[in-house]
């Protein structure tokens, strides 16, 4: 017989009531769910059992509060968690600020937040159940539409940080790129790209200007003042996203990337999109439109990005489906003002996304 999934409920003690309801759901679908009722049992080495019981779990469901997440116990057993590389699946009660557990800001959140509204919680449940194995999605449902990656696995972010820090290595060790004497004999430093490697949502660029070369970091000087507003305008951080560009080097005079530059370059882009599996590909100006819409098979006759600009393309990746948005590079601004507060409407299309990304 299967062995059922073992599930550690974390919880504050202010929040006993949905965590009740949760983990009897939980135990009702066939789950073995320890959940900490009676703190301390007389004669129990209650630190050591709560120690066993998260190492013994395959999930480790965190209820999710503005007193959970300042509860001293929720924190110790968050912490062990996160040592033993537990999938750690948050349920949130109530809006908190995570700014403590920034290891689960990229990651799905199960909505709960209608119990304290006193309003029908099955939606949440549902998801719940199904993120977690328990019950099978319904064909077509919003569930089943939901991402791979509902839950927090410390491997995975382990896996992807070593990826990009070889790609990074790689980049910084290409000798052979015909840019490579412009970088030594400036001084400068190639831009790999950053950003978090669990984002869901990644911008491509074309190549870094002065400041990013000088940095080694992306979109740091014009371009990325008038990005950074973008951004903003949508609620969209830069730890939320990985910002990178085609071209890795700075380009003399910041001229266009040759064909044999992209050629180059763009084995890395793809490593570094193979790491991250973004859901939403940010194309930044038509050089990165050209070679996004080639990679991923969108096969539009001569796309202008001045006609596109804006439109979400769906496409098919290696790891699923995903979406590909072109917009005007951000130095579009900087040449031609006027366009400036279109680009600020344009940029309005990724709210969509905004659930997905945070
Ligand atoms: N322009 C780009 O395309 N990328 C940068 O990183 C900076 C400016």
């Amino acid at each position: 017989m299967e062995r059922m999934t073992r599930i550690f409920v974390s919880y504050s003690r202010s929040d006993q009531e949905p965590a009740e309801h949760i983990a009897n759901e939980l135990k009702a679908h066939g789950a073995d769910v320890f959940i900490d009722l009676q703190r301390l049992t007389a004669g129990e080495d209650f630190v050591g059992r709560l120690g066993k019981e998260i190492s013994a779990a395959d999930v480790f469901v965190l209820l999710l509060s503005p007193r959970s997440v300042e509860s001293r116990w929720v924190k110790a057993e968050v912490n062990w968690a996160f040592t033993q590389e537990k999938r750690i699946l948050p349920v949130l009660l109530e809006e908190t600020d995570l700014t403590e557990f920034f290891f689960l800001v990229n990651i799905d959140r199960i909505d709960f937040t209608r119990w304290y509204q006193n309003q029908n919680v099955s939606a949440g449940m549902n998801k719940l159940l199904v993120a977690l194995d328990l019950k099978q999605p319904e064909p077509r449902s919003k569930e089943a539409q939901l991402p791979a990656q509902t839950v927090f696995n410390l491997g995975e972010l382990n896996n992807r940080m070593r990826q990009l820090d070889a790609i990074a290595a790689e980049i910084r060790a290409l000798t052979k790129s015909p840019l490579y004497t412009y970088r030594v004999q400036n001084n400068y430093y190639p831009v790999p790209g950053e950003g978090s490697p669990l984002a869901r949502i990644m911008l491509v660029g074309e190549a870094p200007g002065e400041n990013e070369a000088k940095s080694g970091r992306p979109f740091t000087g014009a371009s990325g003042n008038i990005l950074d507003e973008q951004l903003q305008s949508i609620g969209l951080k830069r730890e939320n996203i990985f910002i990178t560009n085609i071209i890795k080097d700075r380009l003399p005079d910041n001229r266009d990337p040759r064909p044999d530059e992209i050629g180059i370059y763009s084995p890395f882009l793809d490593r570094q999109l193979e790491a991250i599996k973004p859901l939403v590909i940010v194309a930044l100006g038509r050089y990165a439109m050209r070679y996004l819409f080639k990679r991923f098979g969108v096969d539009l006759k001569n796309p202008k990005i001045s006609k596109i600009r804006g439109t979400v393309y769906k496409a098919r990746s290696d790891y699923g489906n995903i979406s590909i948005v072109p917009l005007y590079h951000p130095a579009v601004a900087l040449y031609k003002p006027p366009e400036r507060q279109n680009m600020l409407s344009d940029i309005q299309v990724l709210r969509q996304f905004i659930p997905i990304a945070l």
